[in-house]
């Protein structure tokens, strides 16, 4: 039996009253795998829907950084009939997964900072800024979990080490989430594809990158399935864990033993969330909240 089938997420430690968002975005990809479009579109689809959303911390939801006034975004996009694109720290444009899919055509994987942005302007995306309430309402949440200290594991940070190592134009003194968002999918041509989005984690200084746009990291797709990982971002990397699920789904691992397995590698105080999609089905697991949707269609 053959199927195609998609999952969406929207970030670790989003809420479950944020479903509808992911689930409507799982429909508009799944349609897409219906009428016979790629895994590759249909990642590319639900994902823009996603950043487009406005609550998760993607696209129009993108965080502040510490100086509160920075939007720094990274995405990215990977299929297993080999397409591989990137942008890291960009800014000013409305859908970073679409630039991502741009630099798929250029002679680079990835493209970062000023660099993107220009390429992004060359390539028909105009200057875009959100809708910064959504930005001041999770800046103020980071602000309040600094100052009380709460001991809230998504964002136990040693504010002396942000202000030593401070870039930003704006004074330290002047200061102090996650909910990134990701796709992946599987078409009826047995084609694999992941697309991810956000605007970053936590507490960040400028140009900081997450896993999101790493290879390996936040994202893989090969010939065995699709990854997508969301978390905190430095953690992640260490454990290059979208390749270490996808070499669980390799194996032969069903996608939700296959992620848990990969969670499971982080101790529960570090947010850590994973989806998948192999020859075999599609799952996901984290180890805290998080918003998801599978569609799946069997023949
Ligand atoms: N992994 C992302 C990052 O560290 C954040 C997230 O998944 O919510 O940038």
């Amino acid at each position: 039996m053959s199927f195609v089938g998609i999952v969406t997420h929207g970030g670790a430690g989003s809420p479950k009253e944020w479903r509808d968002g992911c689930e409507h975005s799982a429909d508009i990809g799944l349609k897409q795998l219906l009428e016979n479009h790629s895994a590759y579109e249909a990642v590319l689809k639900a994902v823009v829907f996603l950043e487009d959303d406005g609550r998760y911390n993607a696209g129009s939801g993108s965080s502040y950084r510490l100086d509160g006034k920075t939007i720094e975004m990274d995405a990215a996009v990977m299929s297993s009939d080999g397409k591989l694109g990137a942008v890291a720290c960009i800014s000013g444009v409305k859908n970073p997964v679409l630039v991502a899919s741009e630099v798929v055509c250029s002679p680079h994987h990835i493209l970062s900072g000023a660099g993107s942005v220009l390429f992004a302007r060359k390539k028909g995306f105009p200057e875009y800024y959100p809708d910064i309430r959504w930005a001041k309402e999770r800046y103020e949440k980071l602000l309040t979990t600094f100052l009380k200290k709460n001991g809230d594991s998504a964002a136990e940070y040693e504010i002396q080490d942000f202000v030593k190592n401070w870039n930003f134009e704006t004074a330290s003194s002047e200061i102090f989430p996650l909910d990134t968002v990701g796709a992946v999918a599987k078409d009826k041509n047995g084609n694999f594809a992941v697309a991810v989005s956000t605007g970053g984690s936590g507490a960040m200084l400028k140009g900081r990158v997450g896993d999101t746009p790493l290879i390996g990291s936040g994202f893989f797709a090969g010939a065995h399935g699709a990854v997508a990982c969301t978390g905190i971002g430095e953690e992640i990397m260490k454990k290059l864990l979208a390749k270490t699920v996808y070499d669980l789904l390799a194996q032969g691992i069903a996608p939700e033993a296959a992620c848990e397995k990969g969670v499971r590698l982080f101790p529960e105080t570090i947010p850590v969330g994973v989806i998948a999609v192999s020859l075999e089905g599609a799952g996901y697991f984290s180890n805290t909240g998080m918003a998801a949707a599978i569609l799946e269609r069997r023949e």
